[in-house]
Protein backbone atom coordinates (compact mmCIF):
# COMPACT_ATOMS: atom_id res chain seq x y z
CA UNK A 1 0.00 0.00 0.00
CA UNK A 2 0.96 3.56 0.11
CA UNK A 3 3.30 4.47 2.35
CA UNK A 4 2.57 8.17 3.94
CA UNK A 5 6.57 10.40 5.71
CA UNK A 6 5.87 11.99 8.88
CA UNK A 7 8.27 14.26 10.12
CA UNK A 8 8.36 15.16 13.87
CA UNK A 9 7.57 12.87 16.66
CA UNK A 10 5.67 15.29 18.64
CA UNK A 11 2.59 15.73 20.23
CA UNK A 12 1.05 16.30 16.34
CA UNK A 13 3.38 13.81 14.48
CA UNK A 14 2.42 10.77 16.87
CA UNK A 15 -1.30 11.79 16.52
CA UNK A 16 -1.21 11.67 12.26
CA UNK A 17 0.64 8.70 12.25
CA UNK A 18 -1.47 6.96 14.30
CA UNK A 19 -4.36 8.04 12.34
CA UNK A 20 -3.20 6.90 9.28
CA UNK A 21 -1.87 3.22 10.21
CA UNK A 22 -5.74 3.00 12.09
CA UNK A 23 -6.85 3.91 8.77
CA UNK A 24 -4.49 1.02 7.24
CA UNK A 25 -1.80 3.15 5.87
CA UNK A 26 2.32 2.55 6.15
CA UNK A 27 3.82 5.17 7.94
CA UNK A 28 7.32 6.22 8.29
CA UNK A 29 7.79 8.51 11.35
CA UNK A 30 11.03 10.45 10.96
CA UNK A 31 11.89 12.01 14.72
CA UNK A 32 15.64 13.80 14.83
CA UNK A 33 16.50 13.52 18.53
CA UNK A 34 18.25 11.44 19.86
CA UNK A 35 20.32 12.43 16.49
CA UNK A 36 19.92 15.61 16.90
CA UNK A 37 18.58 17.40 19.80
CA UNK A 38 16.50 20.67 20.49
CA UNK A 39 17.12 22.98 22.33
CA UNK A 40 14.11 22.15 24.91
CA UNK A 41 13.50 18.92 24.65
CA UNK A 42 15.15 16.78 27.26
CA UNK A 43 14.76 13.25 26.36
CA UNK A 44 14.47 10.64 23.12
CA UNK A 45 11.19 9.49 23.88
CA UNK A 46 7.89 10.54 21.41
CA UNK A 47 5.40 13.07 22.14
CA UNK A 48 7.63 14.83 24.86
CA UNK A 49 6.02 17.58 26.77
CA UNK A 50 8.71 20.31 27.06
CA UNK A 51 7.32 22.52 29.94
CA UNK A 52 4.22 21.63 31.73
CA UNK A 53 2.81 18.25 32.46
CA UNK A 54 -0.95 19.73 31.87
CA UNK A 55 -3.18 19.28 28.58
CA UNK A 56 -5.42 21.91 30.84
CA UNK A 57 -9.28 21.80 31.79
CA UNK A 58 -11.15 18.37 30.98
CA UNK A 59 -14.41 20.15 31.82
CA UNK A 60 -16.44 19.69 28.26
CA UNK A 61 -19.22 21.23 29.31
CA UNK A 62 -18.05 24.61 29.86
CA UNK A 63 -13.99 24.56 28.49
CA UNK A 64 -13.27 25.49 25.01
CA UNK A 65 -10.04 23.22 25.25
CA UNK A 66 -11.88 20.23 27.99
CA UNK A 67 -14.25 19.96 24.62
CA UNK A 68 -11.77 19.56 22.33
CA UNK A 69 -10.22 16.89 24.30
CA UNK A 70 -14.06 15.27 24.46
CA UNK A 71 -14.24 15.27 20.27
CA UNK A 72 -10.21 13.73 20.08
CA UNK A 73 -11.41 11.06 22.37
CA UNK A 74 -14.69 10.86 20.14
CA UNK A 75 -11.98 10.59 17.41
CA UNK A 76 -10.38 7.86 18.48
CA UNK A 77 -7.11 10.17 19.40
CA UNK A 78 -4.34 8.54 20.90
CA UNK A 79 -2.47 11.14 22.73
CA UNK A 80 -5.92 11.67 24.55
CA UNK A 81 -5.88 7.77 25.17
CA UNK A 82 -2.33 7.96 26.73
CA UNK A 83 -3.31 11.21 28.67
CA UNK A 84 -6.45 9.06 30.14
CA UNK A 85 -4.45 6.12 30.87
CA UNK A 86 -1.62 8.27 32.53
CA UNK A 87 -3.65 10.75 34.33
CA UNK A 88 -2.15 12.32 37.34
CA UNK A 89 -4.97 14.18 40.33
CA UNK A 90 -4.90 17.99 39.05
CA UNK A 91 -8.02 19.02 40.15
CA UNK A 92 -10.35 19.66 36.71
CA UNK A 93 -7.36 19.40 34.89
CA UNK A 94 -5.89 16.77 32.26
CA UNK A 95 -2.34 16.43 33.59
CA UNK A 96 -0.05 13.40 32.83
CA UNK A 97 2.96 11.57 34.24
CA UNK A 98 4.68 13.08 31.12
CA UNK A 99 7.57 9.97 31.01
CA UNK A 100 4.32 6.82 31.06
CA UNK A 101 2.97 9.30 28.04
CA UNK A 102 5.57 9.52 26.49
CA UNK A 103 6.71 6.13 26.47
CA UNK A 104 3.08 4.75 26.42
CA UNK A 105 2.85 7.20 22.54
CA UNK A 106 6.13 5.13 21.76
CA UNK A 107 4.76 1.59 22.52
CA UNK A 108 1.81 2.12 20.65
CA UNK A 109 3.42 3.10 17.78
CA UNK A 110 6.06 1.29 17.77
CA UNK A 111 3.82 -1.98 18.05
CA UNK A 112 1.63 -1.17 15.24
CA UNK A 113 2.76 -3.19 12.47
CA UNK A 114 2.37 -0.58 10.17
CA UNK A 115 4.35 2.01 11.56
CA UNK A 116 8.21 2.31 11.15
CA UNK A 117 10.18 4.64 13.41
CA UNK A 118 13.10 6.25 11.44
CA UNK A 119 15.44 8.33 13.78
CA UNK A 120 17.17 10.82 11.72
CA UNK A 121 16.78 14.50 10.66
CA UNK A 122 14.98 15.74 7.30
CA UNK A 123 17.51 18.03 6.61
CA UNK A 124 15.48 20.15 4.43
CA UNK A 125 12.37 19.57 2.36
CA UNK A 126 11.53 16.17 1.67
CA UNK A 127 12.98 14.22 -1.48
CA UNK A 128 10.65 14.78 -4.55
CA UNK A 129 9.97 10.68 -4.70
CA UNK A 130 8.04 10.98 -1.10
CA UNK A 131 4.59 11.55 -2.27
CA UNK A 132 2.76 12.35 0.63
CA UNK A 133 4.40 13.68 3.55
CA UNK A 134 3.16 15.32 7.22
CA UNK A 135 5.60 17.78 8.27
CA UNK A 136 4.93 18.21 12.05
CA UNK A 137 7.65 19.50 12.86
CA UNK A 138 6.81 21.86 15.83
CA UNK A 139 7.95 25.43 17.10
CA UNK A 140 11.32 24.21 17.52
CA UNK A 141 12.12 23.02 13.80
CA UNK A 142 15.03 22.32 12.80
CA UNK A 143 17.30 25.44 10.94
CA UNK A 144 17.69 23.01 7.40
CA UNK A 145 13.92 22.49 7.64
CA UNK A 146 12.71 25.70 8.24
CA UNK A 147 14.84 26.88 5.98
CA UNK A 148 13.29 24.63 3.28
CA UNK A 149 9.91 25.62 4.07
CA UNK A 150 11.03 29.79 4.40
CA UNK A 151 12.13 28.93 0.93
CA UNK A 152 8.81 27.45 -0.25
CA UNK A 153 6.54 30.46 1.38
CA UNK A 154 8.31 33.42 1.36
CA UNK A 155 10.31 35.20 3.64
CA UNK A 156 7.43 36.99 5.65
CA UNK A 157 5.47 33.74 6.13
CA UNK A 158 7.87 32.23 8.56
CA UNK A 159 8.27 33.82 11.82
CA UNK A 160 10.67 32.97 13.97
CA UNK A 161 9.97 34.98 16.79
CA UNK A 162 6.72 35.01 18.55
CA UNK A 163 5.94 38.24 20.68
CA UNK A 164 2.15 38.26 21.57
CA UNK A 165 -0.09 40.59 23.12
CA UNK A 166 -3.19 39.25 25.47
CA UNK A 167 -6.34 38.60 23.65
CA UNK A 168 -9.73 38.93 25.14
CA UNK A 169 -13.44 38.19 24.37
CA UNK A 170 -15.49 41.26 23.07
CA UNK A 171 -18.27 39.87 25.59
CA UNK A 172 -16.02 40.13 28.73
CA UNK A 173 -15.35 44.13 28.17
CA UNK A 174 -17.52 46.57 30.16
CA UNK A 175 -18.76 48.98 27.55
CA UNK A 176 -20.13 51.35 30.29
CA UNK A 177 -16.53 52.28 30.48
CA UNK A 178 -14.79 51.31 27.13
CA UNK A 179 -16.12 52.62 23.57
CA UNK A 180 -15.41 52.25 20.32
CA UNK A 181 -13.59 54.53 17.94
CA UNK A 182 -10.66 54.78 16.07
CA UNK A 183 -8.21 57.71 16.83
CA UNK A 184 -9.11 60.75 14.66
CA UNK A 185 -12.18 58.87 13.52
CA UNK A 186 -9.95 57.25 10.81
CA UNK A 187 -11.25 53.70 9.12
CA UNK A 188 -14.41 52.97 9.75
CA UNK A 189 -14.06 55.46 12.90
CA UNK A 190 -15.25 52.63 15.19
CA UNK A 191 -12.45 50.29 14.61
CA UNK A 192 -10.83 50.07 17.97
CA UNK A 193 -11.93 49.62 21.60
CA UNK A 194 -10.76 52.40 23.38
CA UNK A 195 -10.11 51.83 27.67
CA UNK A 196 -9.07 54.93 29.24
CA UNK A 197 -7.57 56.06 32.22
CA UNK A 198 -6.80 58.47 34.59
CA UNK A 199 -3.40 60.57 35.58
CA UNK A 200 -3.52 58.39 39.07
CA UNK A 201 -4.81 54.98 37.11
CA UNK A 202 -1.96 55.76 34.37
CA UNK A 203 0.65 55.73 37.10
CA UNK A 204 -0.33 53.24 39.08
CA UNK A 205 -0.54 50.32 35.88
CA UNK A 206 3.13 51.89 35.05
CA UNK A 207 3.99 50.89 38.71
CA UNK A 208 2.39 47.71 38.56
CA UNK A 209 4.15 46.38 35.39
CA UNK A 210 7.38 47.50 36.63
CA UNK A 211 7.49 45.19 39.57
CA UNK A 212 5.39 42.44 38.04
CA UNK A 213 7.07 38.92 37.64
CA UNK A 214 8.42 38.45 34.29
CA UNK A 215 9.85 35.31 32.72
CA UNK A 216 13.59 34.80 32.43
CA UNK A 217 14.79 33.94 28.84
CA UNK A 218 15.85 30.69 28.30
CA UNK A 219 19.57 30.49 27.65
CA UNK A 220 19.63 29.65 24.00
CA UNK A 221 16.84 32.49 23.85
CA UNK A 222 19.04 35.33 24.69
CA UNK A 223 20.87 35.37 21.54
CA UNK A 224 17.19 35.83 19.35
CA UNK A 225 17.48 39.38 18.16
CA UNK A 226 14.83 41.96 20.22
CA UNK A 227 13.07 44.27 17.69
CA UNK A 228 12.68 47.26 18.61
CA UNK A 229 9.24 47.01 17.31
CA UNK A 230 7.90 44.32 19.29
CA UNK A 231 9.65 45.63 22.54
CA UNK A 232 7.57 43.63 25.85
CA UNK A 233 5.80 46.66 27.18
CA UNK A 234 7.04 46.47 30.74
CA UNK A 235 10.73 46.80 29.20
CA UNK A 236 8.86 50.16 27.69
CA UNK A 237 7.63 51.22 30.75
CA UNK A 238 11.01 50.90 32.52
CA UNK A 239 12.61 53.14 30.00
CA UNK A 240 10.41 55.91 31.55
CA UNK A 241 7.66 56.48 33.41
CA UNK A 242 5.55 58.72 30.48
CA UNK A 243 7.10 56.24 27.63
CA UNK A 244 4.07 54.87 26.82
CA UNK A 245 1.72 57.99 27.63
CA UNK A 246 3.52 59.07 24.58
CA UNK A 247 3.76 55.69 22.77
CA UNK A 248 0.76 52.98 22.13
CA UNK A 249 -0.80 54.56 25.00
CA UNK A 250 -1.28 58.30 23.95
CA UNK A 251 -5.12 59.37 24.32
CA UNK A 252 -4.63 61.71 21.00
CA UNK A 253 -7.40 61.64 18.67
CA UNK A 254 -10.13 60.07 20.96
CA UNK A 255 -13.03 61.39 22.77
CA UNK A 256 -14.54 59.31 25.61
CA UNK A 257 -18.76 59.31 25.84
CA UNK A 258 -18.76 58.13 28.80
CA UNK A 259 -16.42 61.23 30.98
CA UNK A 260 -13.68 63.63 30.76
CA UNK A 261 -11.07 63.63 28.48
CA UNK A 262 -8.62 60.10 29.58
CA UNK A 263 -4.99 60.73 30.67
CA UNK A 264 -3.99 57.81 28.90
CA UNK A 265 -6.24 55.21 26.58
CA UNK A 266 -5.49 51.13 26.09
CA UNK A 267 -6.67 50.52 22.23
CA UNK A 268 -7.69 46.72 21.57
CA UNK A 269 -8.07 45.92 18.07
CA UNK A 270 -10.28 43.17 16.62
CA UNK A 271 -8.67 39.90 15.82
CA UNK A 272 -10.87 37.91 13.76
CA UNK A 273 -13.30 37.85 11.35
CA UNK A 274 -15.75 36.68 14.00
CA UNK A 275 -15.32 40.03 15.49
CA UNK A 276 -15.25 38.38 18.84
CA UNK A 277 -11.51 38.96 19.91
CA UNK A 278 -9.93 41.63 20.62
CA UNK A 279 -5.83 41.97 20.91
CA UNK A 280 -4.40 44.62 23.10
CA UNK A 281 -2.49 46.89 20.99
CA UNK A 282 1.70 47.11 21.69
CA UNK A 283 0.89 45.25 25.23
CA UNK A 284 3.22 42.42 24.29
CA UNK A 285 4.67 41.19 27.11
CA UNK A 286 6.78 38.46 29.37
CA UNK A 287 5.14 39.16 32.50
CA UNK A 288 4.30 35.94 34.13
CA UNK A 289 0.23 34.99 33.56
CA UNK A 290 -0.69 35.48 37.06
CA UNK A 291 0.14 39.19 36.42
CA UNK A 292 -0.94 39.94 33.41
CA UNK A 293 -4.43 39.26 34.78
CA UNK A 294 -4.41 41.30 38.07
CA UNK A 295 -2.37 44.25 36.12
CA UNK A 296 -4.59 44.32 33.10
CA UNK A 297 -7.55 43.54 35.21
CA UNK A 298 -6.85 46.83 36.60
CA UNK A 299 -7.71 48.57 33.54
CA UNK A 300 -10.78 50.26 33.79
CA UNK A 301 -13.09 48.37 31.41
CA UNK A 302 -11.23 44.75 31.21
CA UNK A 303 -12.31 44.55 35.10
CA UNK A 304 -14.07 41.12 34.15
CA UNK A 305 -12.13 40.40 30.94
CA UNK A 306 -11.30 36.99 29.78
CA UNK A 307 -8.75 35.89 28.39
CA UNK A 308 -8.85 34.04 25.57
CA UNK A 309 -5.05 34.09 25.65
CA UNK A 310 -2.23 36.04 27.45
CA UNK A 311 1.29 37.73 26.24
CA UNK A 312 4.22 35.90 25.77
CA UNK A 313 7.92 35.93 24.24
CA UNK A 314 9.61 33.00 22.99
CA UNK A 315 11.02 31.51 20.05
CA UNK A 316 8.50 30.09 17.44
CA UNK A 317 8.37 28.56 14.30
CA UNK A 318 5.29 28.83 12.39
CA UNK A 319 3.97 29.69 8.68
CA UNK A 320 1.29 32.13 7.98
CA UNK A 321 -1.56 29.76 7.99
CA UNK A 322 -4.10 31.57 6.66
CA UNK A 323 -1.90 32.47 3.84
CA UNK A 324 -0.14 29.50 2.88
CA UNK A 325 -1.85 26.18 3.70
CA UNK A 326 -5.63 25.28 2.20
CA UNK A 327 -8.81 23.61 3.60
CA UNK A 328 -6.76 20.44 4.43
CA UNK A 329 -3.45 21.66 5.52
CA UNK A 330 -1.93 21.04 2.13
CA UNK A 331 1.00 23.49 1.38
CA UNK A 332 -0.65 25.81 -1.48
CA UNK A 333 3.13 25.74 -2.97
CA UNK A 334 3.72 22.34 -2.72
CA UNK A 335 0.32 20.47 -2.16
CA UNK A 336 2.09 16.60 -1.45
CA UNK A 337 3.35 18.41 1.89
CA UNK A 338 0.63 19.09 4.86
CA UNK A 339 1.83 20.73 7.84
CA UNK A 340 0.36 19.55 11.88
CA UNK A 341 1.05 20.96 14.74
CA UNK A 342 2.39 23.98 16.30
CA UNK A 343 4.09 25.09 12.98
CA UNK A 344 0.82 25.76 11.97
CA UNK A 345 -0.14 28.38 13.74
CA UNK A 346 -2.04 27.01 16.69
CA UNK A 347 -0.58 27.07 20.18
CA UNK A 348 -0.52 24.33 22.56
CA UNK A 349 -0.23 20.40 23.39
CA UNK A 350 -3.71 19.44 22.93
CA UNK A 351 -4.62 21.65 19.73
CA UNK A 352 -1.21 20.74 18.12
CA UNK A 353 -2.04 16.90 18.70
CA UNK A 354 -5.85 17.79 17.42
CA UNK A 355 -4.53 19.69 14.32
CA UNK A 356 -2.39 16.46 13.55
CA UNK A 357 -5.18 14.28 14.18
CA UNK A 358 -6.77 15.83 11.49
CA UNK A 359 -3.89 15.84 8.98
CA UNK A 360 -3.90 12.14 9.57
CA UNK A 361 -7.16 11.74 8.53
CA UNK A 362 -7.18 14.23 5.90
CA UNK A 363 -3.61 12.53 4.37
CA UNK A 364 -5.16 8.68 4.79
CA UNK A 365 -8.91 9.81 3.24
CA UNK A 366 -6.65 11.40 0.04
CA UNK A 367 -4.20 8.40 -0.38
CA UNK A 368 -7.56 5.44 -0.16
CA UNK A 369 -8.69 8.18 -2.99
CA UNK A 370 -11.14 9.81 -1.34
CA UNK A 371 -11.60 13.55 0.27
CA UNK A 372 -12.58 14.21 3.78
CA UNK A 373 -15.05 17.29 4.88
CA UNK A 374 -13.61 19.64 7.11
CA UNK A 375 -15.62 18.96 10.28
CA UNK A 376 -18.07 21.71 10.96
CA UNK A 377 -17.42 25.40 12.49
CA UNK A 378 -19.05 25.03 15.59
CA UNK A 379 -17.01 22.17 16.56
CA UNK A 380 -13.80 22.60 18.64
CA UNK A 381 -11.88 20.49 15.91
CA UNK A 382 -13.70 22.58 12.84
CA UNK A 383 -13.04 26.02 15.05
CA UNK A 384 -9.29 25.67 15.27
CA UNK A 385 -8.98 24.33 11.57
CA UNK A 386 -10.24 26.99 10.46
CA UNK A 387 -8.36 29.56 12.42
CA UNK A 388 -5.47 28.06 11.23
CA UNK A 389 -6.31 27.99 7.76
CA UNK A 390 -8.25 30.79 6.71
CA UNK A 391 -10.53 32.25 10.11
CA UNK A 392 -7.17 33.98 11.33
CA UNK A 393 -6.29 37.67 9.17
CA UNK A 394 -3.38 36.75 7.50
CA UNK A 395 -1.86 40.09 8.35
CA UNK A 396 -2.01 40.24 11.65
CA UNK A 397 -1.79 36.11 12.23
CA UNK A 398 -0.27 35.00 15.45
CA UNK A 399 -0.32 31.54 17.05
CA UNK A 400 -3.79 31.25 19.29
CA UNK A 401 -5.03 28.27 21.96
CA UNK A 402 -8.59 26.73 21.35
CA UNK A 403 -11.66 29.37 22.84
CA UNK A 404 -14.78 29.85 22.51
CA UNK A 405 -13.79 33.49 20.77
CA UNK A 406 -13.30 31.36 17.32
CA UNK A 407 -16.66 29.94 17.00
CA UNK A 408 -18.97 31.30 15.80
CA UNK A 409 -21.33 33.14 18.20
CA UNK A 410 -24.91 31.12 19.18
CA UNK A 411 -27.99 32.93 19.66
CA UNK A 412 -27.86 35.28 22.23
CA UNK A 413 -31.12 34.83 23.20
CA UNK A 414 -33.39 31.59 24.38
CA UNK A 415 -36.82 31.31 22.95
CA UNK A 416 -38.16 33.31 25.48
CA UNK A 417 -36.22 36.06 24.44
CA UNK A 418 -33.69 36.40 28.07
CA UNK A 419 -30.10 37.05 27.44
CA UNK A 420 -28.13 33.44 27.72
CA UNK A 421 -24.97 34.24 30.05
CA UNK A 422 -22.31 33.05 31.76
CA UNK A 423 -22.29 29.39 32.05
CA UNK A 424 -25.03 28.87 30.24
CA UNK A 425 -23.52 30.35 26.96
CA UNK A 426 -20.48 28.11 27.00
CA UNK A 427 -22.74 24.80 27.82
CA UNK A 428 -24.53 26.02 24.30
CA UNK A 429 -21.06 26.34 22.31
CA UNK A 430 -20.49 22.79 23.71
CA UNK A 431 -23.93 21.15 23.32
CA UNK A 432 -23.97 22.21 19.71
CA UNK A 433 -20.43 21.37 18.94
CA UNK A 434 -21.52 17.90 20.43
CA UNK A 435 -24.73 17.25 18.00
CA UNK A 436 -22.44 18.85 15.04
CA UNK A 437 -19.89 16.57 15.33
CA UNK A 438 -21.44 13.31 15.12
CA UNK A 439 -22.51 13.32 11.75
CA UNK A 440 -19.10 14.07 10.48
CA UNK A 441 -17.44 10.91 12.62
CA UNK A 442 -20.18 9.07 10.53
CA UNK A 443 -18.07 9.94 7.65
CA UNK A 444 -14.90 8.58 8.92
CA UNK A 445 -16.23 5.35 10.09
CA UNK A 446 -17.64 4.84 6.72
CA UNK A 447 -14.67 5.17 5.22
P1 LIG B 1 6.86 19.06 19.08
O1 LIG B 1 6.14 18.37 20.16
O2 LIG B 1 7.98 19.98 19.44
O3 LIG B 1 7.39 17.94 18.08
C1 LIG B 1 8.20 18.25 16.97
C2 LIG B 1 9.21 17.13 16.81
O4 LIG B 1 9.87 17.28 15.56
C3 LIG B 1 10.29 17.12 17.85
O5 LIG B 1 10.34 15.87 18.49
C4 LIG B 1 11.58 17.44 17.08
O6 LIG B 1 12.70 16.76 17.62
C5 LIG B 1 11.24 16.96 15.70
N1 LIG B 1 11.92 17.60 14.56
C6 LIG B 1 12.13 18.94 14.35
N2 LIG B 1 12.71 19.14 13.16
C7 LIG B 1 12.90 17.92 12.58
C8 LIG B 1 13.44 17.47 11.34
N3 LIG B 1 13.92 18.32 10.43
N4 LIG B 1 13.48 16.13 11.09
C9 LIG B 1 13.00 15.23 11.99
N5 LIG B 1 12.47 15.60 13.19
C10 LIG B 1 12.40 16.94 13.47
N6 LIG B 1 2.36 24.06 25.14
C11 LIG B 1 1.54 23.75 26.19
O7 LIG B 1 0.37 23.38 25.98
N7 LIG B 1 1.98 23.84 27.46
C12 LIG B 1 3.26 24.20 27.76
O8 LIG B 1 3.62 24.25 28.92
C13 LIG B 1 4.15 24.53 26.67
N8 LIG B 1 5.42 24.90 26.92
C14 LIG B 1 6.28 25.15 25.88
C15 LIG B 1 7.63 25.49 26.16
C16 LIG B 1 8.52 25.74 25.12
C17 LIG B 1 9.95 26.09 25.43
C18 LIG B 1 8.08 25.66 23.78
C19 LIG B 1 9.02 25.91 22.64
C20 LIG B 1 6.73 25.35 23.51
C21 LIG B 1 5.82 25.09 24.54
N9 LIG B 1 4.49 24.76 24.31
C22 LIG B 1 3.65 24.44 25.35
C23 LIG B 1 3.94 24.87 22.95
C24 LIG B 1 3.63 23.60 22.14
O9 LIG B 1 2.38 23.17 22.47
C25 LIG B 1 4.56 22.47 22.27
O10 LIG B 1 5.79 22.89 21.80
C26 LIG B 1 4.09 21.20 21.50
O11 LIG B 1 4.97 20.19 21.82
C27 LIG B 1 3.97 21.37 20.00
O12 LIG B 1 3.66 20.13 19.38
P2 LIG B 1 4.28 19.75 17.96
O13 LIG B 1 3.97 18.32 17.71
O14 LIG B 1 3.86 20.74 16.98
O15 LIG B 1 5.86 19.92 18.17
Amino acid sequence: SKTVHVIGGGLAGCEAAWQLARAGLSVILHEMRPVRPTPAHQTDGLAELVCSNSLRSDDADYNAVGLLHEEMRRSGSLILAQADIHKVPAGGALAVDRDGFSAGIQAALQGHPLVTIAREEVPGLPPADWDSVIIATGPLTSPAMAEGLRGLTGEDSLAFFDAIAPIVTKESIDFSKAWFQSRYDKGTGSDYINCPLTREQYYAFIDALIEGDKVEFHDWEKDTPYFEGCLPIEVMASRGKDTLAYGPMKPVGLTSPHGPKPFAVVQLRQDNALGTLYNLVGFQTKLRHGDQMRVFRAIPGLENAEFARLGGLHRNTFVNGPRVLDGSLRLKAQPRLRLAGQVTGCEGYVESAAIGLLAGLFAAAEALGGELAAPPLTTALGALLAHVTGGGDAETYQPMNINFGLFPPPPERDEKGRKIKGRDRKKLYADRAREALTPWLDLISSR
